[in-house]
């Protein structure tokens, strides 16, 4: 991660991402083994989502680990930290045991990789990369287990009653209400200065994918009844704009 504002948007991201959905089956925590001390910032976003998500989330919360080979397919010196972070949480038994822990690592893709590119391996390198995929195959196959079988249920979106999560749905309400207002505004103007039976209507549209407005293009001005209206082009953006040049600060989201 590239410093705290990165952390500070990716978590936004991430927030603003799963709101969109109906319900979460799973949130999968991805941690290293064997780390001398918890990264700060991991400890923030757990808090954060947590929050967001409400205290019955935790039933759903499902720890990886990577990279687990050098640690023989365990958490390694990690282990107790989370344990400890756990318990030091606001939000109180979070589930952490053998059922909702997970161990991989992904070696075996790159001897493969190496294997196609005539990179030479003995066989004690061998067998461990083969132990490594038996391994992390099985691991896989439990996580897919866990995830799909009756033993997790999917926590849904009604269920997410937090602070956070009610300040995000009046967030989102403001600008259809300020559009709203505005335009009963300009119908009420209509009515009394021009005496007509002329109305705007706003039609709301559901959009398919999250979208945003830029404020540095300029919008196209279209006139109707007696007044000017500012249409605004729909920009799509990941990381950068897809539709215009400015950069991802110029842009709000609907
Ligand atoms: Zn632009
Ligand atoms: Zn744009």
């Amino acid at each position: 991660t590239r410093g705290l504002t990165q952390d500070d948007m990716n978590i936004e991201n991430i927030i603003s991402f799963i709101s969109n959905l109906p319900h979460l089956n799973a949130i999968c925590i991805l941690l290293k083994p064997n780390e001398a001390k918890l990264n700060i910032v991991l400890r923030s976003y757990f808090d954060r989502l947590l929050n967001f998500l409400g205290e019955a989330a935790r039933e759903n919360i499902v720890f990886c680990f990577t990279n687990t080979r050098s640690t023989f397919f365990s958490p390694g010196n990690t282990g107790p930290l989370l344990k400890k972070m756990l318990e030091s949480c606001r939000i109180k038994n979070i589930p952490y045991k053998k059922a909702n822990t997970f161990c991989f690592d992904s070696e075996a893709f790159r001897y493969l990789v190496a294997l196609t590119n005539q990179i030479e391996f003995d066989e004690y390198q061998k067998k461990e990369y083969q132990q490594s995929w038996t391994s992390s195959f099985k691991e896989s196959t439990r996580l897919l287990q866990y995830l799909c079988g009756n033993q997790l249920e999917p926590y849904p979106q009604i269920k997410w009653k937090s602070i956070e999560h009610a300040q995000l749905i009046i967030n989102q309400m403001i600008r259809p209400i300020l559009e709203t207002i505005r335009n009963l505004c300009r119908n009420i103007i209509q009515l009394e200065q021009h005496r007509t039976n002329q109305l705007i209507n706003l039609f709301p549209i559901v959009l398919p994918q999250p979208r945003t407005i830029c404020y540095k293009c300029k919008p196209i001005r279209k006139r109707y009844i007696e007044f000017l209206i500012l249409l605004h082009d729909l920009h799509t953006v990941s990381g950068s704009c897809k539709d215009c040049i400015h950069s991802q600060q110029d842009h709000v989201e609907l």
